[in-house]
């Protein structure tokens, strides 16, 4: 029987278990505090972190939005993180993505100190996370609320087939390295990958994250598999959609996650486990 994943009672006890954390270096002196930088008028930005800033408040978390116009240089960008770096009130640092085409985000993400990258972007992290150091880096949100899922679901990836679609670095190469690290047996695919669908029928963990919609057909998924949809899409019928044909899909498959409602709301929520978790790191330094 198909098993829906569904984000919102996980996301919910995610946030509660972060808001018990935050309630308990409160006790201490400690008041978990988040700055998000936010360059420009992207729509979608403002709604993601207007969700961040409410994922916060839930949690007790302070949060601070620093909202510079969209002609914002780099440097001035810089100048930002490296008081935020200074300022030891700030546990977490996020940057939201996509930064206006003056602003390298390489330059921008490896500013920021990895003990406060919260996104888990930075290459000191991903390279911890590469090398299997999970206690000392912050895992990327949207793979981390995904193995989450996973797990919450009861989809051991231990000695399984994983197929991941889709290799950018803040989803499918760290979602691989983490299904690998659980043991999975990994296949990372992209848009050069041959016998793509003949490749996804062999997964056991099928994770989607191209940004297509409705790309993975039921043809393409093994009866009985775990389907992780990452996409998010906006369909001709003006509603979100992801890379799964859902209707199709979810028949056949062991579990599936749906979207909206899935991943997006896991993506919201492993941020606030990730902040709580450098604000503990921080305490325990001071300690
Ligand atoms: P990117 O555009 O950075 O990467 C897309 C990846 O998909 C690339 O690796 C690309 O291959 C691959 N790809 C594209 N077309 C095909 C194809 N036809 N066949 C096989 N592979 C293909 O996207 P992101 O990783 O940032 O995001 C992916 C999706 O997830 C988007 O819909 C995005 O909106 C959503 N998303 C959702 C989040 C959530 O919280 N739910 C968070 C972040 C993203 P190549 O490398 O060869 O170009």
């Amino acid at each position: 029987m198909m098993n829906l994943m569904e984000g919102k009672p996980l996301a919910a006890a995610v946030k509660a278990r972060a808001a018990a954390r935050v309630q308990a270096l409160q006790a201490r002196g400690v008041q978990p505090r988040l700055a998000v930088l936010l360059v420009g008028d992207n729509p979608a930005s403002a709604v993601y972190v207007r969700g961040k800033e409410k994922d916060c408040a839930e949690c007790g978390i302070a949060s601070d939005v620093i909202r510079l116009p969209a002609d914002t240089a780099q440097s001035a960008l810089l100048a930002h993180i490296a008081a935020l770096n200074a300022d030891s009130a700030v546990h977490g640092i996020l940057v939201q993505l996509p930064l206006p085409a003056q602003i390298d985000p390489d330059a921008v993400l490896e500013a920021i100190a990895p003990e406060k990258d919260v996104d888990g972007f930075t290459p000191v992290n991903m390279g911890r996370l590469l090398a299997g150091r999970l206690d000392a880096c912050f895992a990327p949100c949207t793979p981390a609320g995904c193995m989450e899922l996973l797990a919450a679901a009861g989809v051991d990836p231990a000695g399984k087939q994983a197929v991941v679609l889709g290799r950018s670095n803040i989803v499918g190469k760290p979602m691989a390295v983490l299904l690998t690290a659980a043991n999975a047996t990994v296949t990372l695919c992209h848009s050069k990958t041959r016998d793509l669908a003949a490749l996804c029928r062999r997964a056991d963990i099928l994770v989607a994250a191209i940004g297509r919609e409705a790309f993975v057909t039921a043809d393409m998924v093994k009866p009985g598999a775990a389907v992780v949809d990452v996409g998010i899409n906006r369909g001709a019928d003006g509603k979100l959609h992801g890379d799964v044909d859902f209707a199709a899909v979810a028949p056949l498959a062991g579990a599936i996650t749906p979207v909206p409602g899935g991943v997006g709301l896991m993506t919201r929520a492993m941020l606030m486990e990730n902040t709580v978790k450098a604000a503990e790191m921080a305490a325990k330094k001071l300690a």
